[in-house]
């Protein structure tokens, strides 16, 4: 299917081809007619399935269509959506400028978010603008200082809604829903839908079209996933060893770790040993993460080795390899760890190291997300330890008799598993 038969204006067409954007995703081609025809949406779709311009082409038609009913008055905001960091928040502003570059009515598109000067920000807004792209903290700090105004939004798009609630968005999601006007046009994406998304999409939306193309067969990106066990003291080594055996091969690799002192430590290693790599986390500038990113990008380095919180919402087109040097915390984060790679029908390789300590937390993000993945070993990386004995995590001290129950288990080895990735990089 072209994507000029899905209703969109020539001009938008013009932009996705421009953009490299011949056919559209699975994604695009489901949710593009529902949008433009001015309903709720509920996707269920992962980084990677192209759901940027999945909404965002439909809501550029969808407020150039509607110019004459373009709210008068400054610091009127008419199209808002709201990701959970700063990198998606470039990301996502900066698809939709490209998209609305063959549009005769340019609208006028800002993005703000946290951790650098709001006084530009506050600039760029004054006059209002058409659409918003914002992280929820940075925008409530702009209407407290009277910047924007959220009165006339008539879309509203949450992407990434499950990314939001884990960093602790909630509340602020709460305070900014509640400026907007009643009645609006909601799209929700989110990759995963536990409860609490569940309820604020059931709250947020009026029958919406639901899209959902996870576990569509050819739909997901082509992602393998494979898992080594290694002990958690000889990661780095076994790292640098699968680094270099896959040099040619691999090209760019993005190496998760669980703390900010790993992602340095990881990142000195490899490069003491002739690796082009470079730590990236959020107590690093956000001038230098970008400089970072675009030098990704342009392979002059090989490896980042990243915290969760900095490198969500990174896209980088033919990322072939990701790998979990630590596990994530939580099964979400596992998905969008992965989701980094295989982008938009390439296929991509996700390997997770596990060590006895983490086998447990493993099992868990499995069988929260579905999967069965086999356990390989690397000659001359076998694991030597075993699980630790399970810790009474009651803090009881136990009672004499009683067995630790699986959930006791569980938690314990997911401590375990805190722990070993407090020490993580002291290898
Ligand atoms: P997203 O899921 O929005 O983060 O998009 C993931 C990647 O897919 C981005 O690099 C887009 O540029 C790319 N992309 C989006 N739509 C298409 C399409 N129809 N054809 C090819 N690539 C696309």
């Amino acid at each position: 299917m072209p994507f000029d038969s899905l209703g969109l204006a020539p001009a938008l067409v013009q932009a996705a081809a421009r953009c490299g954007f011949s056919t559209p995703t699975p994604i695009q081609a489901a949710a593009i007619p529902s949008i433009l025809q001015g309903r709720d949406l509920r996707g269920s779709a992962q980084t990677g399935s192209g759901k940027t311009a999945a909404f965002s082409l439909p809501l550029l038609q969808r407020l150039v269509s509607q110019q004459p009913e373009r709210p008068q008055g400054p610091r009127r905001v008419r199209a808002l959506v709201l990701v959970p960091t700063r990198e998606l928040a470039a990301q996502v502003g900066g698809t939709m400028y490209e998209l609305a570059q063959d549009l005769s009515e340019r609208p006028k598109i800002v993005t703000v978010f946290g951790g650098v000067s709001i006084n530009p920000q506050m600039m760029n807004l004054r006059g209002g603008a058409d659409i918003v792209v914002a992280t929820p903290g940075r925008l409530l700090d702009l209407v407290e200082h009277n910047a924007l105004r959220l009165d006339a939004v008539a879309m509203l798009v949450l992407d990434e809604a499950d990314r939001l609630f884990d960093l602790g968005f909630a509340e602020e999601l709460g305070r900014i829903i509640e400026l907007l006007p009643k009645r609006r046009q909601n799209l929700f994406f989110s990759a995963t839908f536990p409860p609490a998304i569940e309820a604020l999409a059931d709250r947020m939306l009026q029958e919406p079209a639901i899209v959902d193309v996870q576990g569509e067969p050819g739909t997901a990106p082509d992602i393998v996933q494979r898992v080594i066990e290694v002990d958690a003291g000889r990661r780095t080594q076994l790292l640098r060893h699968l680094l270099k055996q896959h040099e040619n091969e691999w090209g760019r690799v993005l190496v998760f770790v669980a703390t900010q002192h790993a992602a340095q430590t990881v990142a000195e290693k490899l490069y003491r040993n002739g690796i082009y790599a470079v730590p990236f986390h959020g107590d690093i500038a956000q001038g230098t993460r970008s400089d970072i990113l675009s030098q990704f990008k342009q392979s002059r380095w090989d490896v980042v080795v990243a915290t969760d919180l900095a490198a969500r919402g990174i896209d980088i087109a033919q990322l072939p390899v990701v790998i979990n040097y630590d596990l994530p915390r939580s099964p979400t984060d596992y998905i969008h760890r992965i989701g980094r790679t295989g982008r938009a029908g390439e296929s991509g390789l996700a390997i997770s190291f596990v060590s006895a300590a983490t086998e447990a937390h493993l099992r868990l993000i499995e069988k929260r997300n579905g999967l069965k993945l086999s356990r390989e070993r690397v000659e001359g990386f076998e694991p030597t330890e075993t699980a630790p004995p399970v810790v009474d995590a009651s803090g009881t001290g136990g009672i004499k008799g009683k067995r630790p129950s699986k959930k006791d288990k569980l938690r314990a080895a997911a401590a375990a598993a805190a722990a070993a990735a407090k020490t993580s990089g002291a290898d």
